[in-house]
C-alpha cells in the first residue's frame, strides 16, 4: 500500500503531481473561512504540511541552498496553479518564500545554515516584516522599528505592522531603520526577549494567514543574524530586492481563473453566460501571457501597469462570478463569496502609490493625475 505521507517531488509546473496538489488545496479552501469556537480562523496547517510533502518549498531556491531551482517562469506557472486552488495558502508561501530568499541570497553562512534546511523541509516557519521600508507607515515622520547599533549587534525597538502568519512563525525577516536613515534586514527569533506577536487581525478575507502586528520593545539581535545593510533604502538593493514585482499580479491572475471557470462552467448550462465568460478568459489570457513573458525577462508592459490591470480584471471577474451565482453566491460558504472578498485584498497587499492612485481615479471614472 502506497505511504500517504511520503514525499512526492512536483518535478515542474507541468506535472501531474501539482494538480493533484492542487485539488487537494481546493477541497480544503472553504474551511478556512469559518470561525471555530474561540472567534479565530484556522491555520492551513494540513495545508502546508501538503506544500512542504510535495517540495513546493524547494521550488524557490537553487540547488546550491538545497532547493529545485525552478525558473521565474516556472514559478508563475506554479504560483498561478496554486492561487487558483487556495488564495490563504498560497499567500502565505509568497511570505514565507520572501524569509527563506531573502535569508539564502543574504550571504549570511551562519544564517543559511541555521534556518534554511528546516525551511525547506517545512518544519521551521519564518515570515516577513518589512512593509513599512516599502508601502506601510511611509507618512509618518519617524519609523515605526527603530535600530540602535551595539558593539556586537542591533536592538530593535517599535513594531512592524504587518507580519503574516507571525503567532506560527520561528523567525521573522524584518526591516529597521537608524536613527541616520540607514536602514537593515535581519532576522529576529520570536523567542527573543520583548518580542510580543499579536493576536492576528480578523480580516475581510484571507484571516487564516493570521496576520498581525509584532511589537519589538529592546529586543536584542546578534551581529550573527544581519542579511543586508546597514545602507539606505535596503529594500531596492541586493536581496531586499523584488518587493511587489510580479508575484501580486500572479496571485491575482491565479484568483480570476477560478472565478472565470466557475462562470465558464456555469455557461454550460445557461449560454447567455457564454459570451461574458470568453471576454474575460480571453482578457486572462493576454495578461498571463504578458506576466509570463514578464517573468521570462521580456517585459512587453510595465510592473505597475500589469498590477492595474490584474487587480481590475481580478475585481470584476470575480465580481461577475458572483452575478452568475446570484443569491446563492451570496450565501456565506459559496466560494463566490469569498473569492470576491479575495480580490479586494489585491487592492491593498504591497500596493505601490501609483498603483492605488490609478485604481482610485478608475473607480472615480476620471483619468488617472
Ligand atoms: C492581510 C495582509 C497581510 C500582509 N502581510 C504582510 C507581511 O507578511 N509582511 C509585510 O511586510 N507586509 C504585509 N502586509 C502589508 C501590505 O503589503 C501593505 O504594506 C499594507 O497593506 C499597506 O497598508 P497600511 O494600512 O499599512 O498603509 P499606510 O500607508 O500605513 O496607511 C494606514 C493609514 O494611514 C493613513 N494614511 C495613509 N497615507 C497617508 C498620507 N499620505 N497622509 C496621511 N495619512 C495617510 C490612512 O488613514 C490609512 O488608512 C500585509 C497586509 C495585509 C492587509
Amino acid at each position: 500500500m502506497s505511504d500517504c505521507n511520503a514525499p512526492v517531488e512536483i518535478k515542474s509546473p507541468h506535472d501531474p503531481a501539482l494538480m493533484e496538489l492542487c485539488s487537494q488545496l481546493h477541497d480544503l479552501s472553504g474551511g478556512l473561512d469559518f470561525q471555530d469556537v474561540t472567534g479565530a480562523y484556522p491555520w492551513p496547517q494540513k495545508q502546508l504540511e501538503l506544500c512542504a510533502r510535495y517540495g513546493v518549498f524547494r521550488w524557490f531556491l537553487n540547488p546550491e541552498y538545497g532547493g529545485l531551482g525552478w525558473s521565474d517562469h516556472d514559478l508563475t506557472l506554479g504560483y498561478l496553479a496554486l492561487s487558483a486552488a487556495c488564495q490563504t495558502t498560497t499567500f502565505i508561501i509568497t511570505q514565507r518564500t520572501g524569509a527563506c530568499r531573502r535569508i539564502a541570497l543574504s550571504g549570511n553562512d551562519f544564517a543559511r545554515k541555521e534556518l534554511i534546511p528546516a525551511l525547506l523541509d517545512g518544519s521551521q516557519f519564518s515570515t516577513v516584516g518589512i512593509s513599512h521600508l516599502t508601502t506601510s507607515r511611509r507618512h509618518l515622520g519617524q519609523p515605526v522599528l527603530r535600530a540602535e547599533q551595539t558593539d556586537s549587534g542591533f536592538v530593535l525597538n517599535g513594531f512592524s505592522p504587518w507580519v503574516t502568519g507571525a503567532i506560527h512563525a520561528d523567525t521573522i525577516v524584518v526591516g529597521a531603520e537608524l536613527e541616520d536613515g540607514r536602514q537593515l534586514l535581519i532576522v529576529v527569533p520570536t523567542d527573543s526577549p520583548g518580542v510580543t506577536t499579536e493576536r492576528p487581525a480578523d480580516l475581510v478575507a484571507l484571516s487564516g494567514s493570521h496576520t498581525g502586528k509584532v511589537s519589538l520593545k529592546n529586543v536584542y539581535v546578534d551581529q550573527q543574524w544581519l542579511l543586508a545593510g546597514p545602507i539606505e533604502n535596503v529594500m531596492s538593493e541586493g536581496i531586499g530586492a523584488r518587493t511587489g514585482g510580479l508575484q501580486t499580479s500572479t496571485l491575482a491572475i491565479g484568483l480570476s481563473g477560478a472565478a472565470i471557470d466557475f462562470i465558464l462552467k456555469e455557461g454550460d448550462k445557461r449560454p447567455d453566460l457564454l459570451s461574458p465568460a470568453r471576454a474575460l478568459s480571453e482578457e486572462r489570457e493576454t495578461l498571463r501571457e504578458i506576466l509570463l513573458q514578464s517573468a521570462s525577462g521580456a517585459e512587453s508592459c510595465g510592473t505597475e501597469e500589469l498590477r492595474q490591470r490584474c487587480n481590475s480584471l481580478v475585481l470584476r471577474s470575480t465580481q461577475a462570478a458572483l452575478s452568475a451565482a446570484k443569491g446563492m453566491g451570496f450565501v456565506a460558504g459559496h466560494p463566490v463569496g469569498r473569492w470576491c472578498r479575495e480580490a479586494l485584498f489585491f487592492m491593498v497587499w504591497s500596493c505601490p502609490q501609483p498603483v492605488v492612485n490609478a485604481q482610485i481615479c478608475q473607480l472615480a471614472g476620471i483619468a488617472t493625475e
